[in-house]
């Protein structure tokens, strides 16, 4: 089957074990994943998804393989891809994506996107030539804010020390725009040209840290924002064609370019009115958006009848959406991995998110 006849989107869920600070208050584990099925049950709710990883086995294994190995065999066939973590905060998107800065984190999803990366591209044919970008931005507020930008590593932009903004100051806001054939570009965000893993792994180290850095210092703001890894593989394959007419062989450029989208999304608990403080609901408003556009989008593309009838997919309804406009649908492909806990004090949002990735299918 081609890609983009296929489903277009496909679910996992992930069940990280208990943690440390849910065994000390004595939670119980209210998951259960069904042996040898990929279903998920919690109280008298059972839901069936593409794949569900517990945490018992070596689940980011299995995980990479199955879900994003392919799409990153795609990028080498010029078809777009994005993975979407999503989960309330603690859920385990972090560790899943690898966007994290502790220990244990190098086993997510991104480092192993860039070892399969490099791997194929030392053991490619000599004739292609690659080329390799990187970007890390986080969306807050419905502003996009540079990770790699050089002039706010150091000092986190603060107001009164709690207060994000989301550019530097002087610096034009970044901006979302798409060409005459559909590509969506970013204008003003830094691009890294990279040519080694260490390169890479630098980039995602470096937006990892500035995103932690900003978190402290405004009320826990990764949270709530959503952080987008962006790999753009170029490809320029010389071909030798012979020539009829000629004694030489002329050298043809076959050009592919395509970008995978690493997506580690805002937590996707209901945004709490915490006693005074209207700013931060307005901003867990702003993210519930960019949530609730994804979930409508993703909706409408796996809606294959409304899909034939070339229904509107609301792409322009969040930052979000927008930015993954030409990489979610058409001939592109798309995973999302639900993250939950498997505490029963967390149970109510546990449910949420398995409703949520449920529409997804
Ligand atoms: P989120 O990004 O969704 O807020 P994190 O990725 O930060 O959540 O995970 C919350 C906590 O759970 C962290 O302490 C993390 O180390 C731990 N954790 C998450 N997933 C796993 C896992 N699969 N195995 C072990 N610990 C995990
Ligand atoms: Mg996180």
């Amino acid at each position: 089957m081609e890609a983009g006849e296929d489903c277009c989107v496909k679910v996992a869920v992930h069940v990280r074990p208990l943690i440390t600070d849910e065994k000390l208050l004595g939670c119980k584990d209210c998951v259960t994943v069904v042996p040898a099925k990929p279903q998920v049950q919690i109280g008298t709710h059972s839901f069936t998804f593409d794949h569900v990883y517990g945490s018992t086995g070596s689940p980011s294994c299995a995980m990479f393989e199955e879900c994003v190995a392919p799409l990153v065999d795609g990028l080498f066939q010029g078809y777009n891809a994005t993975v979407l973590a999503y989960g309330q905060t603690g859920s385990g998107k972090t560790y899943t994506m690898g966007t994290g800065i502790k220990d244990g984190y190098q086993t997510g999803i991104i480092p192993q996107v860039m070892n399969v990366l490099f791997n194929k591209i030392g053991t490619s044919k000599h004739q292609t030539e690659f080329q390799l970008h990187v970007s890390f931005i986080e969306i807050l507020k419905e502003e996009v804010r540079d990770l790699l930008d050089p002039s706010s590593m150091s000092k986190p932009d603060t107001v009164n020390g709690h207060v994000g903004k989301a550019t530097s100051p002087g610096k034009p806001p970044i901006q979302i725009r798409e060409t005459s054939n559909g590509v969506i570009t970013l204008a003003g965000s830094t691009e890294v040209s990279v040519s080694t893993l260490k390169e890479m792994a630098a980039c995602l180290e470096q937006g990892s840290l500035s995103r932690a850095t900003g978190s402290t210092n405004m009320n826990n703001q990764s949270s709530r924002s959503h952080a987008i890894f962006t790999i753009t593989l170029e490809q320029m394959q010389k071909i030798n064609i012979p020539n009829d007419s000629s004694l030489n062989d002329t050298m043809n450029e076959d050009y592919l370019c395509a970008k995978l989208h690493l997506v580690d999304l805002a937590g996707s608990e209901r945004a709490k009115r915490t006693g005074s403080d209207g700013l931060r609901f307005k901003e867990g408003v702003h993210i519930n958006k960019g949530l609730l556009a994804l979930g409508n989008v993703i909706s409408a593309l796996g809606d294959e009848k409304k899909r034939r009838e070339g229904l509107h997919v609301p792409y322009r309804d969040s930052k979000l959406t927008r930015l993954l406009q030409d990489s979610l649908g058409g001939n592109s492909r798309t995973v999302m991995i639900a993250c939950i806990s498997p505490a029963d004090i967390n149970a109510e949002e546990t449910l949420n998110t398995l409703k949520y990735a449920n529409r997804a299918r």
